[in-house]
């Protein structure tokens, strides 16, 4: 669906640069790339790309930093966390506005991601309880026992374009609210906010060199996985890049937590209720332009559920309004890039030509007054086969196929098939098929009549197989195990009882 648009925004070109030490750096790199505003489909600003002194500098800083703030009480760690809360609460209009400029999602949409970051701030306000160790009095003779958690020191963030809030305060908060200091390389296409934040956690009282930005691409990835001062990585993004960090920061000896693509499933039984079910899929499966990584890209219809679905689905697909996200009545804005655009439309052809029913199709949309933004509408391609591309690509855009499958546990089987596992649901109004889908399925989050299930930030976010590559998932609980290293101590005060004999032997008790 089209409407008509507001003029064209008014676009001072501007430059994005580094955040090394408390201070916004030009770099000493020569190179440059575009950041595009995709709903107009031109480019609104530089970016400055690190080169190997601008990843020895932000090192340099980070590390010389991590040693005070590891050795600042936790309770005043945390305080920054209360006012960094409070910071971006008080500005997020302002990172709304960058993140839908650069990105291109819509505004309400952008302002829920900054609310679900400032909801793992609000996690690490509490790491007091978090950071608790264990204690065991007298274990032997006059000998007790703890565990404590300290900081690694050095944690580089690596992140992709589809949340350059959200994802970036998946890390920072935690990494920072245990000790470490902080380097956030994000995405070359979104990369405004980056310093938004760094500008807030200097408002909040942080000390410099604590949270820094390194801005790039391969080079700046590349320095920061193999650098001998760097202890641990985080990253978020495509399957390929994941392996491919896991594997080169697990060679330079660091510990690493890869989280990479998806292809979520949502399973619709007959007895769900189809008009919730549909209405859910469609905003799973269109929100952001099916640019995140638990958007429901694929329906499995199973049974008399098919036809009922495929109809209500196209219902929903028409009703979708696409438009610049700025616009306040969009429901969905341009894909990132061109070659995005170009992709998805190729992968909607190739389904087509191999068989598939185009139940809604995107590919001709025109937005009015954005002719050149990367646009592609709401499609819906039903009688999908496990061999296409359009089920074995990861699309990220917003085209949701169907499969159908005569039984519950031919779905089960077909999910548990597939080498992503990060997000799955099931729509039905039976507890009995909700626990045995909720059971069997191998994926690492999964709702029951909720079609995005991202956790809340006291549960950590991770999928199964090709969809992370590491032990640990992110924030809460396990962020907290990934940002610190678990230390135990055994402890004897001979001089309250006198001389202890030491012994050849192994200690027994
Ligand atoms: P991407 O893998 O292209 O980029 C992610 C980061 O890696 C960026 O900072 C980029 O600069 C860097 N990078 C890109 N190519 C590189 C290379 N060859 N060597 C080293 N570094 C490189 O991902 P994207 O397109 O920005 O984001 C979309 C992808 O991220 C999708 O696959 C999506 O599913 C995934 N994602 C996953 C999660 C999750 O939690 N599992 C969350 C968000 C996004």
């Amino acid at each position: 669906m089209t409407s008509t648009v507001q003029d064209r925004p008014a676009i001072k070109p501007y430059v994005v640069s580094h955040y090394i030490n408390g201070q916004v750096v030009a770099g000493h790199g020569s190179r440059s790339a575009d950041i595009y505003n995709p709903a107009l489909g031109e480019p609104v600003g530089r970016l400055n790309l690190a080169n190997r002194q601008d990843i020895n500098d932000v090192v340099a800083a980070a590390k010389k930093a991590s040693a005070a703030w590891a050795d600042t009480g936790v309770i005043r760690r945390s305080k920054v966390l209360f006012a960094m809360r409070e910071r971006m609460i008080a500005r997020t209009d302002e990172m709304a506005r960058a993140i839908t400029r650069e990105h291109g999602k819509v505004l309400s949409d952008a302002k829920g991601e900054i609310g679900r970051a400032i909801e793992t701030v609000e996690f690490a306000c509490g790491i007091l309880e978090q950071l608790k160790g264990g204690y065991s009095d007298q274990v032997a003779s006059d000998i007790d026992v703890f565990s404590i958690r300290q900081p690694l020191g050095v944690i580089a963030g690596i992140t992709p374009f589809n949340f350059p809030v959200m994802v970036p305060m998946w890390m920072a908060p935690v990494a920072i609210a245990c000790g470490n200091a902080f380097i956030l390389k994000p995405s070359e296409r979104d990369p405004s906010a980056s310093l938004m934040l760094a500008q807030m956690w200097q408002e909040a009282g942080l000390p410099d060199g604590v949270f820094n930005v390194l801005q790039g691409d391969k080079e700046a990835v590349d320095g920061l996985l193999t650098h001998p001062d760097v202890d641990g990585i985080s990253f978020v993004g495509s399957t390929p890049i994941a392996k491919y960090v896991h594997e080169t920061a697990l060679a330079h000896g660091k510990r690493v937590q890869a989280l990479g693509g998806a292809k979520n499933h949502a399973l619709v039984m007959p007895d769900a209720d189809m008009d919730l079910a549909a209405e859910h899929m469609s905003a799973a499966a269109f929100g952001s332009a099916g640019e995140r990584c638990m958007a429901i890209s694929v329906g499995i219809a199973v049974g008399s559920a098919a036809d009922i679905l495929a109809e209500k689905l196209r219902e929903q697909a028409n009703k979708v309004v696409v438009q610049d996200g700025m616009h306040p009545d969009s429901d969905m804005g341009p894909l990132v890039t061109r070659a995005s655009q170009e992709r998805v439309k190729r992968i909607i052809g190739e389904a087509e030509a191999a068989g598939a029913k185009l139940v809604a199709d995107g590919r001709n949309i025109q937005v009015q007054g954005r002719e050149q933004g990367f646009f592609v509408g709401p499609t819906v391609i039903d009688e999908v086969k496990t061999d296409m591309s359009a089920y074995t690509e990861e699309i990220f855009g917003p085209v949701l196929v169907i499969l159908r499958v005569p039984t519950l546990a031919a779905g089960i089987e077909l999910i548990n098939a597939n080498p992503y596992g990060n997000g799955t649901g099931i729509f039905t109004s039976s507890g009995a098929a909700a626990r045995e889908f909720q059971r069997r399925i191998k994926v690492g989050m999964v709702g029951i009549n909720v079609p995005v299930p991202v956790p809340v930030a006291w549960y950590s976010f991770g999928g199964w197989k090709d969809s992370l590559f590491g032990d640990y998932h992110i924030y809460g609980a396990d962020g907290v195990r990934f940002c610190t290293r678990k230390k135990v101590v055994t402890q004897r005060w001979p001089e309250l009882h006198g001389e202890i004999k030491a012994s050849f032997d192994f200690p027994s008790h």
